[in-house]
């Protein structure tokens, strides 16, 4: 630790966004104890077998998915996904990105390239960074597969899903993506949480639409799960 951060961290201990514990010296931003009491899904094993997979493919033809956690309601993920998206803290997406590959093998091709869901440029000015790209990028750290961030970009601006209905929301995010150059690669959408798969529909059915042949899907969390 540098004189600075031995400062830094007298005047202002660092501690978990979580539970507020004092931070280990190896540990950032989030404890170890709570990545750990974070719940754990085991859907990676059947790519193609469970409610995720079923949630899309249902819709559009994809090779499979998974959701690395569940999302619970005032839960500490929501208090960690909070933090990424709203108090300009990109790292976060990194270390649950990381953490969650560090827990299972990659279970996509080893040739796959990694490509988030994108943000409006709008909302990207605004925030500074895509937290989707942030949980890729922590994804390729440790699985070493391609991240490509500008794979696909959102061309229209809309508003909040949170309180549309599953067709409102359906409809709300047609077309809104675009593919910005040809990709002969199985693809790996990328997403923060899913709640009715909607962003992850319309994104899968624009990567059809370029004759991407193989389509997989990984979020960091499901919520109503
Ligand atoms: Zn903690």
């Amino acid at each position: 630790m540098s004189w600075f951060h031995a400062f830094v961290d007298l005047i202002l201990p660092r501690t978990c966004i979580s539970c507020t514990t004092k931070l280990l010296k190896n540990e950032k931003y989030v404890c170890l104890n709570c990545l750990t009491d974070l719940a754990f899904l085991h859907d990676y094993k059947q790519l193609k077998d469970n409610k995720i997979y079923y949630q899309i493919a249902g819709l559009v033809p994809i090779q499979g998915a998974f959701a690395g956690f569940r999302f619970d309601k005032g839960g500490k993920l929501q208090k960690l996904i909070h933090h990424l998206k709203y108090y300009q803290k990109p790292q976060i997406g990194i270390i649950l990105g990381e953490y969650l590959a560090s827990r299972i093998d990659n279970p996509f091709p080893k040739n796959s390239i990694l490509i988030p869901i994108p943000l409006h440029r709008q909302k990207l000015k605004k925030r500074g960074y895509n937290q989707a790209a942030k949980i890729a990028q922590g994804l390729s750290n440790i699985w070493k597969i391609e991240l490509f961030e500008q794979g696909l970009v959102r061309t229209k601006f809309t508003e909040t899903q949170t309180f549309k209905s599953k067709v409102e929301r359906q409809k709300n995010v047609e077309n809104i993506f675009e593919v910005t150059q040809t990709i002969k690669r199985p693809i790996v959408l990328v997403d923060d949480v899913i709640t009715t798969g909607a962003t992850l529909i319309s994104a899968s059915r624009t990567l059809k639409n370029h004759n991407i042949k193989d389509i997989y899907i990984v979020t960091l969390a499901a919520a109503n799960y």
